[in-house]
């Protein structure tokens, strides 16, 4: 596995665990500061990597 793709996961695992356990995410059912933050972290990484593949398919 590509390293991108374990930051992707991890990020991904992170924010999904930080919805599961932040009580202002819950509470409110808006994302709080530091979810998106992991938010915004994922969605650059999955940037990257589809990149990546982009350029390895050419
Ligand atoms: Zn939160």
């Amino acid at each position: 596995m590509q390293p991108s793709q374990d930051l992707l996961q991890q990020a991904r695992a992170e924010h999904e665990s930080h919805l599961q356990t932040c009580r202002q995410c819950r509470a409110d059912g808006v994302p709080c500061t530091a979810a998106e933050h992991l938010r915004r972290l994922h969605n650059n990484l999955a940037r990257q990597a589809r990149s990546v593949a982009g350029t390895r398919a050419l």
